[in-house]
């Protein structure tokens, strides 16, 4: 099977049924991974801080800088988190916050270096999105090469393409306007690749966004991939409609494991296709079956559980689902950066 144009994967997401995208989509997972397994990794997200600036309409999480509720997590009450992750199995933090105008790029720096010193080998950490990194380079007065370089010199070895929702100008015209452009979003993320660091592709889907909207988010993911390269994996999840100023319903499971599907078989690029057990619950891992190849299990995430996703902590009871759907399941640890840019560049 050769690689699709917009149209063809416009055209097999409304007249292709459920097996057809499978079947595809199989086909595409099989080019890289065994069709019977599936990797995992045990995760905590921790929010530093729910002060936030950019005030998007789908967002429950956030406090603007001047109202009540407004949290900073201090080093200790990172660790706290940490260990508590450490005890149940897990190795994998991702921070995530708001954009506080409060904290300086210092507090970034000395926040993940104080990690690294005090964790080592035994932690791995999703420093910050992609759209936290184009706030606070902004907000430091520094270009998004001059701010990887700093958070890396910190021990930082991924940011993840995290924040992204949907990737066109009109949606985050429509709910999120103070976040970032497009633009802004992929010379951030090549910035980010050209200093030698890890980063991933993450979708959101479930607004209003359109069929088109979802396309062209999957174009400039692509194109990414073949102009930059350094994409790890693309994550995709759902909105949750909770508590918001947008508000709306949720998708059904069928709907996101098409999308799954169709994924896998456009990003033909990207090795691995992540489901989200933190927004799909036990209807993630159906999504194996329709190209997902990786998922994380998640102990906490505040800005996700604020919209209405549920967190199910018995992780052995989760492992079994996939388990009866005949996958063999594997722990994996987030991989380090490990040639130099240059050849990452042209590989
Ligand atoms: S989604 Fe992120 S950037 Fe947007 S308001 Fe919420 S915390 Fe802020």
């Amino acid at each position: 099977m050769s690689r699709i144009s917009v149209d063809e994967a416009r055209e097999l997401w409304l007249r292709g049924d459920d097996e057809e995208l499978q079947r595809l989509a199989g086909e595409v997972r099989a080019r890289y991974h065994e069709p019977n397994h599936a990797t995992y990794m045990v995760m905590r997200i921790i929010n530093y801080t729910n002060v936030c600036v950019a005030q998007c309409d789908y967002c429950a999480f956030y406090v603007l800088p001047n109202q009540d509720g407004g949290y900073v997590l201090s080093r200790e009450d990172v660790f706290a988190k940490i260990d508590e992750l450490l005890e149940v199995g897990g190795d994998l933090v991702g921070f995530n916050g708001g954009f506080n105008p409060r904290l300086p790029l210092d507090y970034y720096c000395d926040l993940f270096a104080s990690v690294r010193e005090r964790y080592g080998d035994r932690v791995e950490f999703y420093a910050l999105t992609v759209a936290e990194f184009v706030f606070l380079a902004d907000r430091a007065r520094i270009s998004y090469a001059e701010a990887a370089e700093r958070l890396r010199d910190a021990g930082v070895y991924w940011i993840t393409g995290g924040g992204s929702e949907i990737l066109t100008e009109d949606f985050r015209a429509r709910h999120a306007k103070w976040k970032y452009t497009v633009a802004d979003y992929f010379e951030a993320q090549r910035a980010i690749v050209e200093a030698g660091l890890n980063t991933t592709a993450t979708m959101v889907i479930g607004f209003d966004e359109t069929l088109d909207e979802r396309l062209e988010h999957l174009q400039r993911t692509r194109d990414f991939q073949d102009e930059v390269g350094g994409l790890f994996s693309f994550l995709c999840w759902t909105y949750k409609p909770y508590g918001t100023a947008f508000g709306g319903r949720e998708i059904s499971p069928q709907e996101y494991r098409r999308w799954i599907a169709l994924s896998r078989i456009f990003l033909d690029n990207v090795k691995h296709i992540r489901t989200s057990v933190l927004t799909q619950n036990e209807d993630a891992f159906r999504a194996l079956d329709f190209g997902a190849d990786d998922f994380d299990l998640p102990i906490e995430d505040e800005v996700t559980q604020k919209a209405g996703a549920r967190i199910d902590l018995d992780l052995e009871g989760l492992l079994a689902i996939p388990r009866r759907l005949g996958y063999e399941v594997e722990y994996r640890r987030a991989e380090r950066p490990t040639a130099p840019v240059a050849s990452r560049l042209t590989s």
